[in-house]
């Protein structure tokens, strides 16, 4: 069976390192045989331009459709004064499909050990994921009120929400080194004690998984001291939100980093973590791994198709191990010339 995959390729330099995504996907999935189709949308932006609005019937109807979603990146300064946002198509796609778990890796390959603000024995290694509850906490609680003399912020948690997202978590640590680390203020936080007791009868379900405990503000510090011990950290929205640009940051660049977000059913969506980038739009000067590591994540979570996302992994670090790197890794690299040595790998590598 063929996989559809929906193609949003948005806006500045979202279409430049989309082209380049699907080029790698091209080549490793005619070494590979992993059958599938593209179906491309407007969103964003362009939609915009297109539709004048930024989530167009069609775009949702066609992502709803597929099996997966690659988004590249959309807004910019050219909508400032457009009727509508174009991250407005962003939250209404991530409610339609329900997509309550962000799901963001750090991974520190040998090649860009160097580039990262940590000492290298600190930071070799490095493999981890953070799975982010995304539609509850605190952005989303009510009461909320900003007054001269007063504001309020509310975070609410129903257990459902919490137990879903934890599970999510647990299921995604059995398909690696099976460690969970869940991180709270249970020590302050109501939703936080909640949140402990409900891991506390989830993991039983998982007794191939170690679990562990952190507040957050140890697990902020243990980022930047001891990355490499966690495997798996399962997070509420607020927490998960910082921790996860912390965690960018130990990588040395936005420019290479993928998010998964999940819902109960239906595609999942794929993106860069990263904007559209509009200071480097049209200048080559665009990193395409961010998208072309989405796409590996999509490969793996939402295909099982391992051995093509392999393919793609092992032409990426042996593109940058030869020293072929982008400007943000300190490279002078193209977004043509990284996407084309990378299938180059593809193509000679076993
Ligand atoms: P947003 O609000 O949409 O997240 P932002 O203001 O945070 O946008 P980004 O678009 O994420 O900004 O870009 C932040 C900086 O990182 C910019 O200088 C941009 O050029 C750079 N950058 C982002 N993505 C890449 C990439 N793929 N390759 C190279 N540089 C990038
Ligand atoms: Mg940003």
């Amino acid at each position: 069976m063929s996989a559809t995959i929906a193609v949003l390729p948005g806006d500045y330099i979202g279409p430049e390192i989309m082209q380049a995504g699907l080029a790698v996907l091209k080549a490793a999935a005619a070494t590979t045989n992993f059958d599938y189709q593209l179906k491309s949308y407007p969103f964003g932006g362009a939609a915009i331009d297109a539709t004048g609005e930024p989530l167009p019937e069609a775009t949702l109807k066609g992502a709803q459709a597929a099996d997966a979603i690659l988004l590249a990146a959309i807004g910019g300064p050219k909508w400032d004064d457009a009727p509508q946002r174009p991250e407005a198509g962003l939250l209404a796609i991530r409610k339609a499909l329900g997509l309550f778990a962000n799901i963001r890796p750090t991974q520190v390959i040998p090649a860009l050990v160097p580039r990262s603000p940590l000492k290298a024995d600190i930071v070799s290694g490095t493999d981890f994921v953070i799975v982010r509850e995304l539609t509850s906490g605190i952005y989303f609680g009510e009461p909320r009120e900003l007054a001269a003399d007063h504001a309020i912020d509310t975070m609410v948690y129903q257990a459902s929400e919490i137990e879903r997202i934890l599970r999510a978590g647990f299921e995604l640590a059995q398909t690696r080194r099976r460690h969970v680390t869940v991180v709270d203020k249970a020590n302050v936080l109501a939703t936080s004690k909640l949140w402990r007791q409900i891991a506390e009868q989830v993991a039983p379900d998982y007794p191939d998984v170690t679990v562990d405990y952190e507040y957050v503000d140890a697990a902020a510090m243990k980022i930047v001291q001891q990355p490499t011990h966690f495997d798996v950290i399962i997070t509420e929205n607020l927490f998960g939100d910082i921790l996860s640009d912390e965690a960018a940051t130990i990588t040395g660049s936005l420019g290479t980093i993928p998010s998964e977000s999940r819902g109960i059913s239906g595609p999942s969506l794929y993106e860069p973590i990263h904007g559209s980038a509009p200071d480097i739009a049209g200048t080559g000067k665009a990193d395409p791994l961010s998208m072309i590591n989405s796409i590996m994540l999509m490969l793996r979570n939402s295909f099982q198709a391992n051995t093509t996302a392999d393919k793609i992994a092992k032409a990426v670090a042996a593109t940058l191990a030869a020293g072929i790197m982008p400007p943000d890794l300190g490279g002078t690299a193209t977004t043509e010339s990284m996407t084309n040595a990378i299938i180059e790998q593809i193509k000679t590598r076993e």
